[in-house]
C-alpha cells in the first residue's frame, strides 16, 4: 500500500507542475457557476425535477422575501442540481448563510438561483493545523476553499483578534500559546514572538490552562521537543486539567519516543505525522489518537510518508493539516493532497480527514452537507472520491452562504517569506 515510493514522488512532481501550468485556466474558468443578478432568475441549469419530496426539514418557499436585500446570504439561495458527494443530485436551499434543506426543492420566483448541474459538492474544508497569526491570510484560505482553521500556536492576544473579526470569514479554532517549558521549544525558535507561555512549574502550567480555557481555547498545545521542556508530571496533570476543562491536548512529537511518550501521556493526538521512523510499539500505542498530516511542510519525506500510511493502517484518525504559516500555500494544498494519496490514503479518506473528521474530531458542525449545518461547500468540476486534487481547485467556494473571490487564493502560494 505503501511502497513504490519513488514513482509516486514523481509523480507527485508531475502533477504540482501540472497544476501550477493549469491555474490560469482554472481561475478563468472559475466563474462557471453564477447566482443569480436579482431574485428570481435562474441561470440556466435545468433543476432536478420539482416535483418530489424534499428529503430537508422546513418550508423554505416562504417568508424569506424582503429580507437583506442586496446581501445574498440573507436571502434564500438554491443551489440547483448539483452532486452532492455521498448523497446524489439534490438542491441546496440556503437561508441566512444555513443549509435549510435538501432534495428536489421547488422553484419560486424570489430565490437566487446558483446552478451547480454537473458539478460535485463537498463541505469546505477543515485545516486542523494553521497559525494564521504568522500569516495573516484568512481570505486566501478561503478563497482556498477553507471553511474552518485550527490555529496551533499564537500570542496571547490571538483571541481578541478573532473576536475583532480579524479571521473572517474563517472560523477560527485556537490554541493560543503553546505550553512551554522556560528556554523550551518554540520560545528561541520561530515561536520567540509569544507562541510558547513559558511555565516554571505544574502550577503555573495549570494556571496557564485555566487561562486559555477562560479566553475561549478549543485546545491545549504542549511541546515534547528536544530541549527543555516540562516535566512528566507537569505533563500529565496539563493533559488531566485540559480534559477537565473540554479542551483537546495536541503534542507536538516528532521523533518515535516522544509519539509514544505523547500517546502514554494521554494526549488526544499529534500536531505532526512524526519525522523519524516510528516502531511497530509507538504506532500500536497511537490507535484511535488523531494524527494531523502536514506532510508538505516537512517537504513530504519518505519517512513521514510511510508513517503517516502505517498509522492510518493501524487505525489512527488522519486530520488534513497543513502548518500554514510555516508552510506557504492557502487554501487547500494540492501538495498535501497528493501526499497524503502517496501515504497511502484513498481519495474518500482524504476528503474526510479534511471534512467529516476533523468536523467530528472538534465538534463542529461545519465537515457536512446537511440541513442545519453552515452552508459551507466547495462545488468541483470532477468527482472529489476519483480524483482527491480537484478539492485543491473549486469552481466555487460557499462559506456560510456567502460566494468567495476565489481569484484571492493565488496560484498555489502567495507572496511571503517563510520563517
Ligand atoms: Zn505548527
Amino acid at each position: 500500500m505503501i511502497g513504490d515510493h519513488g514513482r509516486r514522488f514523481r509523480l507527485l512532481g508531475l502533477l504540482a507542475l501540472t497544476l501550477a501550468c493549469g491555474s490560469t485556466s482554472a481561475l478563468s474558468e472559475a466563474t462557471a457557476p453564477t447566482e443569480g443578478e436579482s431574485t428570481g432568475e435562474t441561470t440556466g441549469a435545468p433543476s432536478t425535477g420539482s416535483s418530489g419530496s424534499s428529503t430537508g426539514a422546513g418550508d423554505t418557499t416562504g417568508d424569506t422575501t424582503g429580507e437583506g436585500e442586496g446581501d445574498p446570504s440573507a436571502a434564500l439561495q438554491v443551489i440547483r442540481g448539483g452532486t452532492i458527494v455521498g448523497l446524489g443530485v439534490a438542491d441546496i436551499a440556503i437561508v441566512d448563510g444555513v443549509i435549510t434543506e435538501i432534495g428536489a426543492i421547488e422553484t419560486t420566483p424570489e430565490e437566487v438561483t446558483i446552478a451547480a448541474a454537473g458539478r460535485w459538492i463537498v463541505p469546505a474544508g477543515i485545516d486542523s493545523h494553521v497559525h494564521l497569526d504568522y500569516l495573516r491570510a484568512p481570505l486566501p484560505m478561503a478563497a482556498g476553499g477553507i471553511a474552518v482553521a485550527v490555529d496551533l500556536a499564537a500570542p496571547i492576544a490571538v483571541f481578541d483578534e478573532r473576536k475583532a473579526g480579524e479571521f473572517a470569514p474563517l472560523e477560527l479554532l485556537v490554541a493560543g500559546p503553546m505550553l512551554a517549558a522556560p528556554g523550551g521549544y518554540p520560545t528561541q525558535s520561530w515561536g520567540s514572538g509569544g507562541f510558547g507561555v513559558e511555565c516554571a512549574s505544574t502550577e503555573e502550567a495549570l494556571a496557564a490552562v485555566d487561562d486559555l480555557a477562560d479566553r475561549g481555547a478549543s485546545l491545549i498545545k504542549i511541546s515534547l521537543e528536544n530541549g527543555p521542556r516540562l516535566s512528566d508530571e507537569t505533563i500529565a496533570a496539563v493533559v488531566t486539567r485540559a480534559h477537565e476543562r473540554d479542551l483537546r491536548v495536541l503534542a507536538h512529537a516528532l521523533g518515535d519516543a516522544d509519539a509514544a511518550a505523547a500517546a502514554a501521556f494521554g494526549v488526544d493526538g499529534l500536531a505532526h505525522t512524526p519525522l523519524e521512523p516510528l516502531s511497530p510499539a509507538t504506532i500500536a500505542a497511537l490507535d484511535g489518537l488523531a494524527v494531523i498530516s502536514t506532510l508538505h511542510a516537512f517537504g513530504s519525506g519518505e519517512t513521514a510518508m510511510s508513517n503517516l500510511g502505517a498509522l492510518h493502517d493501524a487505525g489512527a484518525t488522519i486530520l488534513y493539516g497543513t502548518d500554514f504559516g510555516n508552510s506557504v500555500t492557502p487554501g487547500i494544498d494540492p501538495i498535501e493532497l497528493m501526499s497524503m494519496l502517496a501515504a497511502g490514503l484513498d481519495p474518500p479518506e482524504v476528503l474526510a480527514a479534511l471534512t467529516s473528521t476533523p468536523a467530528a474530531f472538534w465538534g463542529l458542525a461545519h465537515g457536512r452537507v446537511e440541513v442545519g449545518a453552515p452552508a459551507s461547500v466547495l462545488l468541483l468540476s470532477g468527482d472529489p472520491t476519483s480524483d482527491a486534487l480537484l478539492l485543491a481547485t473549486p469552481e466555487a467556494v460557499y462559506l456560510d452562504g456567502v460566494l468567495q473571490d476565489i481569484g484571492l487564493r493565488g496560484g498555489g502560494g502567495i507572496a511571503v517569506e517563510p520563517k
